[in-house]
């Protein structure tokens, strides 16, 4: 049976970068649903859906194929054939993500896709539901965060090193909001699993971070 490592957690809790270092760890696939969900909110963009129209929603991303493949090691994700990677980083893909991801049939679609991937591969997956929902079995869970204060910070020095303009204030209440969203909806909720692991890492390092997330998959017998 494939092993799995599960990882929640709020919007910019350094969960993708941290969970691409323990896949690396432990040879394992990694798997970003948050892209899934970007990819989504893309082609429901681009087909010019209302974000608050949930019946609409429901019936247009049924028409949209998502699948991802792995090339150079890194995950790339497939819309209707199509390799949209590089359309799924912006705000305005993630804010549409956050609002249109609360629709149920969506959210059946991308999750029964992950299920599937989970069984066949030993992964470590992250998102918001993934310890709660897609994965309640998984070897390991963790929910990863960090004050909105720290994750903005790092989010306003992503930008800058970018050579895009930031205000803090500006991006913390952008966070701010799409946690508000993420943990009010109604159909899987963000929230720590009663299983899970919690590892705030508003005063780690990166690396302390993986080196935390290591020690509870050594505990729980995935490396030696
Ligand atoms: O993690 P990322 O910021 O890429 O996710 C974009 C949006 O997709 C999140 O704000 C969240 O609303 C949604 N999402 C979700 N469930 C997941 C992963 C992401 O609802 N498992």
């Amino acid at each position: 049976m494939s092993k799995n490592i599960a990882i929640d957690g709020p919007a910019g809790a350094g969960k993708s970068t941290i969970a691409k270092q323990i896949a690396k760890r432990l040879n394992y696939i990694y798997v970003d649903t948050g892209a899934m969900y970007r990819a989504m909110a893309l082609y429901l963009m681009r087909q010019e859906v209302n974000p608050a129209d949930v019946e609409q929603i429901g019936r247009v991303c049924q028409n949209a194929s998502i699948s991802i493949a792995y090339e150079n090691g890194e995950q790339v994700v497939y819309l209707n054939g199509e390799n949209v990677n590089a359309y799924l980083r912006t705000e305005e893909v993630g804010n549409m993500a956050s609002a249109t991801s609360v629709v149920p049939k969506l959210r059946e679609k991308l999750v029964s896709l992950q299920k599937e991937l989970a069984a066949q591969k030993d992964c470590v997956m992250d998102g918001r539901d993934i310890g709660t929902c897609v994965l309640p079995k998984a070897d390991v869970k963790i929910y990863l965060t960090a004050s909105s204060l720290v994750r903005a910070r790092r989010r306003m020095e992503e930008l800058l090193a970018k050579g895009q303009s930031a205000d803090l204030e500006t991006i913390k209440a952008d966070i701010e909001e799409r946690d508000y969203r993420d943990m009010h909806r109604e159909t899987s909720p963000l929230c720590q699993a009663k299983d899970a692991v919690l590892v705030d890492n508003s005063d780690m390092t990166l690396e302390q971070g993986v080196e935390r997330i290591l020690e509870v998959c050594k505990e729980k017998g995935l490396l030696s």
